[in-house]
């Protein structure tokens, strides 16, 4: 009951995000460098030295909930893995398997094959190379909201958080090494570079198939830019990634980002090691039961007052003052922001952003609305 008014909520589950190490744990399945680990499909692997799935014997067989759940009661009889099932996981009563139950482009793109990447391209790069390289990411001018500084070299990918790993494959990666890498490894990461930013943030459907296709191209060439052994399930998994965006939406906002955000939040809400999620829900509890002021969205506004005959406006004057002639403005009236705040987002002004070293005057906008 809310306000004498009784609500029934219907609530629904979307999914299951985890690591791969935790998802098998918690589904029950072989780890993730066994055999038969793919938790959308059944393709078997081979051993090489480790555990692979190569490209051309990929069969596509997507896994079936019902032939999952046999398989768990089977392993559970024989006490030995069937198809990469353990055992029948409670789980499988809430998720349906294997669309709910899905890949995490946190831990699998950024964490994962990024870093795998970066460490076979290191081979064929020299000292000074890497220096260069280095020196680019130190010097990048990022938005102000943007919290990524590059204090580690690319040489030491393996101290990279998940969000420089994400910088890097979105953004920054490909011009910072395009020149340095062989033609062929820094073509073939151009492809990867495309198919995760389409797939992060598609704007259609068409751009999800394209994506998949390019994907299917980056992970059929791979074994050929390096060798066979690259082709591990993190690579393999990559191939699933396209249908469950169109499943679960962009992968911006299907992945373990916004959870891993959220732990230092929860953290605070815990004492000692035991009954961890029974203190969260206790103080999640209470806080939902103590009235809290409403909270209202700031109007847009102008921050950060600048007079127009301010000399940092000197450079600029003569070129502001001809454009606001030209759209009939008097600049006797106007008055100038070096900020501008809308709701959560706030832009800079290139004036403003000069006394720091983020670059947030650069905003992108769809012509169309506008
Ligand atoms: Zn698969």
């Amino acid at each position: 009951m809310v306000k004498g008014i009784e609500l029934h909520i219907n609530i629904q589950r979307q999914m299951f995000i985890a690591d791969l190490p935790a998802k098998s744990l918690f589904m029950k399945t072989i780890s993730y460098n066994g055999y038969s680990a793919c938790t959308v499909c059944t393709a078997k692997g081979t051993c090489k030295g480790q555990v692979v799935y190569p490209y051309r014997q990929n069969m596509h067989s997507r896994r079936v909930h019902e032939e999952v759940v046999l398989s768990g009661k089977e392993a559970e009889q024989k006490q030995v893995p069937v198809d990469g099932i353990k055992g029948v996981s409670p789980m499988l009563q809430i998720l349906n398997y294997p669309d709910q139950v899905v890949y995490d482009y946190m831990h699998l793109v950024c964490l994962g094959h990024m870093a795998t990447l970066v460490k076979r391209w290191l081979p064929h790069l020299e000292r000074n190379q890497l220096n260069e390289i280095d020196s680019q990411l130190k010097l990048l001018r990022l938005p102000h909201n943007v919290h990524a500084k590059f204090n580690y070299s690319i040489g030491d990918v393996s101290e990279w958080h998940a969000k420089h790993s994400r910088l890097f494959v979105l953004n920054v990666g490909l011009p910072s090494i395009i020149s340095y890498l062989p033609k062929v490894m820094a073509s073939h990461f151009a492809v990867y570079c495309l198919a995760i930013k389409l797939l992060h943030c598609p704007k259609s459907i068409d751009e999800i198939s394209f994506a998949e296709s390019l994907i299917d191209y980056y992970c059929r060439t791979a074994p050929l830019v390096f060798d066979g052994s690259i082709e591990l399930l993190s690579l393999h998994a990559h191939m699933h990634l396209g249908e469950q965006v169109r499943q679960h939406g962009d992968l911006a906002f299907s992945s373990a980002f916004c959870f891993e955000s959220c732990i230092r939040y929860l953290k605070k809400m815990v004492h000692g090691t035991k009954n961890l999620a029974s203190q969260i829900a206790y103080w999640c509890d209470m806080r939902s039961a103590v009235p809290r002021p409403e909270f209202i969205l700031q109007q847009a506004t102008g921050k950060t007052k600048i007079l127009f005959s301010s000399v940092k406006i000197n450079q600029y004057r003569h070129i502001l003052m001809n454009k606001l002639l030209e759209i009939g403005h008097d600049c006797k009236n106007i008055i100038l922001f070096l900020r501008y705040k809308d709701k959560f987002n706030t832009y800079h002004s290139i004036i403003y952003d000069d006394s720091f070293s983020c670059a947030s005057f650069i905003v992108s906008y769809n012509a169309s609305t506008t």
